[in-house]
């Protein structure tokens, strides 16, 4: 079936020549899930990814997520993607939009923590609103994040991610250069670019 936010996802890519989910699957959304991809392309970086609703709302962080709750780490918004790429690992052709190795770094359940004047406030109105706070249960990363959109340099999809401080922050661990393997299959971006 398709789904109308993917447009711009599709339009990026060669669906015969990605090994890419085409998101023209449905399956039934269960719970909101989260992944964040570890993607050896042109520029090393790390898309995270939340579900709304029926897609994944994404941004690609140049240097992944931090544990320390001083870091402000830049997230660039980027299209939706379709849920079922919540577990793509693979590698994308040379030629092709975002060519290179993508891996499963983390991924696992979140809740949405945000919240205005008191009240909870819905997925989708808090990506409206440029204001996500959720806690992660994943493998590497747990407890609570925000995504805040800065406009920065007058860019819309100008967001940061920062980690609230709480029992899973931690100012010396750093799981994107010491866990660099994949949470599904244990392997490395290192590993798929050999196959
Ligand atoms: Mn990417």
């Amino acid at each position: 079936m398709a789904n109308e936010e993917l447009s711009e996802y599709r339009a990026k890519r060669t669906a015969r020549s990605t090994p890419e989910p085409s998101g023209r699957s449905t399956k039934a959304a269960t719970g909101s899930r989260f992944v964040i991809q570890r993607h050896d392309a042109t520029n090393l970086h790390f898309d995270f990814r939340l579900q709304v609703g029926d897609v994944l709302a994404s941004w690609a962080v140049p240097k992944g997520p931090s544990l320390d709750p001083r870091d402000k780490r830049l997230a660039a918004r980027t299209e939706d993607h379709p849920l079922d790429y919540i577990d793509f690992e693979g590698s994308i052709p040379k030629g092709d939009y975002g060519g290179g190795t993508v891996i499963v770094w983390d991924t696992g359940d979140f809740d949405n923590l945000t919240e205005k004047d008191g009240e909870p406030v819905p997925i989708d109105r808090a990506l409206e609103n440029g204001h996500i706070r959720f806690a992660l249960h994943g493998s590497k990363l747990t407890g609570a994040f925000a995504l805040t959109q800065t406009k920065m340099h007058g860019d819309e999809r100008n967001w940061l991610l920062v980690k609230i401080d709480d029992d899973g922050a931690d100012r010396r661990r750093r799981p994107t250069s010491t866990q660099n393997e994949s949470v599904l299959s244990g392997r490395t971006n290192d590993d798929l670019a050999g196959d």
